[in-house]
């Protein structure tokens, strides 16, 4: 792993709000906390959804997501551990794995299955909603598979060891990366004590989701399953994240597109309109 120097941030932003999710359930009963959802959807525009799913009792998992569809944004899974084989009906298939990402565009419609092809042990991951802008909605769908080991990381001095998912982090260029919405997707492992920064663009929006340990954001606790807002302060250049004991997280950021959101279900449009067409084009076959 390259060592690198992160970007020294001269004003941090702070955390705006913390946020628990919520456990529910969805898919052939999957077991799942909700941590962004319709409330948030406008504050942190482009992202429209973050489940966060982490179980090692199969009941949890078994029954994954059999059949449906999406239309109007893209999702991405990043599975830190287990096995769930993707199909979809645009012909793509593929199975992802232990630190793997499936980032598949839903665009004009897609319907997929999301099914654990493991029957005990631990399931972890997240499944995330990246809004498209209002002109690329009903573009083709889209599909790609990155094994863990094709996702880019590096290694800070202090020993902060980062996963570039999406977007460019202090000059490493990620597995991802999207016109429109600019996503900022990073996976980062924290040992105790160390302190990590990031630059983010000043009026993106951006999150963090802690998974272990707990971070100090300009002295603000955020804690594991605890995902925090980070204000858009006018002047905070980046973020600067320090752990308490052995943490790890990911954090977001993503340029907002400031269009209308209606969602309906696994559809995401711009109007109610756009909604009914996408149930009336679903109901007519016409996403298979
Ligand atoms: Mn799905």
């Amino acid at each position: 792993m390259n060592t690198i120097t992160p970007d020294t941030i001269h004003n941090s932003r702070g955390i705006e709000r913390i946020v628990e999710g919520i456990a529910t359930s969805d898919g052939a009963g999957v077991k799942l906390t909700r941590v962004l959802a319709g409330k948030f959807q406008k504050r942190l525009d482009p992202f429209l959804m973050l489940d966060a799913f982490s179980s090692d009792d199969p009941n949890d998992y078994i029954g994954g997501f059999p059949d449906h569809p999406h239309r109007g944004f893209e999702t991405v899974t990043y599975m830190l551990n287990g096995n769930m084989r993707h199909r979809d009906s645009a012909g793509h298939e593929g199975l992802l794995k232990n630190g793997g990402i499936q980032w598949m565009t839903a665009g004009r419609g897609v319907i997929h299955s999301e099914l654990p092809e493991q029957e005990d042990g631990v399931m972890e991951g997240f499944q995330l909603w990246l809004n498209l802008p209002a002109q690329r909605k009903m573009r083709d769908p889209w599909y790609r598979d990155f094994p863990a080991e094709t996702i880019p990381e590096y290694v800070t001095p202090q020993g902060a060891e980062v996963r570039v998912i999406a977007g460019n982090s202090n000059g490493v260029a990620g597995a991802m990366s999207r016109e429109d919405t600019e996503p900022l997707y990073f996976d980062i492992h924290l040992p105790d004590g160390t302190e990590f920064s990031s630059a983010l663009p000043a009026l993106n929006n951006a999150f963090i989701y802690v998974y272990r340990g707990e971070v100090k954001v300009d002295g603000v606790k955020v804690v594991s399953r605890q995902m925090g807002i980070l204000g858009n302060e006018p002047g905070a250049d980046g973020v600067t994240l320090k752990a308490a004991g052995d943490t790890r997280l990911i954090l977001l950021a993503g340029k907002p597109l400031n269009e209308p959101i209606v969602q309906y279900g696994p559809f995401v449009m711009n109007t109610q309109h756009e909604i009914h067409q996408a149930l009336n084009d679903y109901n007519n076959g016409q996403f298979a």
